[in-house]
């Protein structure tokens, strides 16, 4: 599991590998970084077996946002929901064939992964949260945009073994950040994304015995820094004594995520 890029300012691109098969959910990075990167992380883009993607803004699937969006230069197949496709007016040169329907509730195989869809609470038409289910049952939750941590989000990513979840701003950075009073209240809203603090809190319920790593995703630039999440988030985690891995996605560059301890 890689991160490629976290960030609304530079997107959002995480990569799962099982054996040969290798997926990424988002695509939001611009096509000549995610060529790079995939080409980093040894990744042929031909072979990719699938895009799924979380919701329509920019940072989630800039690189599809082209004449020749970047599916369809690989012939990769992107899955999201019903309305989704029904509201891209950006990514209408995606050949057909290669626009897959998946609604939250419902799975899907790619390759030897299984892929499975749950709401989230986000200003998009149809945001969908993942969980990836590897054949000897290793999974990993891929959860970022969500203003509100909801019971689709905690029965659709508890108990998995690995964790990519949005941990977007610092509540006090976010109040005093002198953006417009707007956006601040669509930051924090019960449709923009989750606080440390929010993060923190569901965290403390979507691990469980088996979770092995955690990484903190979708970092606010401006209103966040990788030192303040951890801050907030490790006594939350301590409270129900996790020994695993945490870790926060670079919002530029790759992130891999493992199961070594890191300190903290
Ligand atoms: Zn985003
Ligand atoms: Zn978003």
């Amino acid at each position: 599991m890689v991160s490629l890029a976290s960030s609304s300012v530079y997107g959002n691109a995480y990569l799962v590998g099982w054996g040969s098969t290798n997926v990424l959910v988002d695509c939001g990075v611009p096509i000549r970084r995610l060529e790079k990167s995939l080409q980093e992380a040894n990744v042929d883009p031909h072979a990719l077996a699938g895009v799924f993607v979380s919701h329509e803004h920019g940072d989630h699937i800039r690189s599809m946002q082209l004449k020749t969006p970047f599916p369809a230069k690989y012939n990769v197949p992107v899955y999201s929901s019903g309305l989704f496709w029904a509201a891209q007016p950006s990514i209408s040169s995606m050949p057909d064939n290669l626009c897959a329907t998946l609604e939250h509730g419902s799975s899907v195989q790619a390759g030897s992964l299984q892929v499975a869809a749950f709401r989230k609470s986000h200003d998009a038409v149809a945001p969908l949260g993942f969980r990836l289910t590897a054949p000897d049952g290793t999974s990993v939750a891929v959860v970022t945009d969500l203003g509100e941590f909801t019971p689709e989000v905690l029965s659709g990513s508890r108990d998995c073994d690995y964790l990519i979840f949005e941990s977007n701003h610092d509540r006090a950075m976010e109040l005093n950040s002198g953006r417009p009073w707007s956006l601040i209240k669509r930051v924090m809203g019960k449709y923009g994304h989750l606080s440390n603090d929010e993060a923190g809190e569901a965290l403390a319920a979507l691990v469980t015995e088996r979770t092995k790593g955690i990484m903190l995703a979708h970092l606010s630039l401006d209103c966040n820094s990788p030192s303040q999440a951890l801050r907030t988030i490790t006594p939350w985690l301590r409270r129900i004594q996790y020994q695993g891995a945490l870790t926060v996605a670079s919002a530029s560059a790759a992130t891999f995520l493992t199961d070594s301890v890191a300190d903290h």
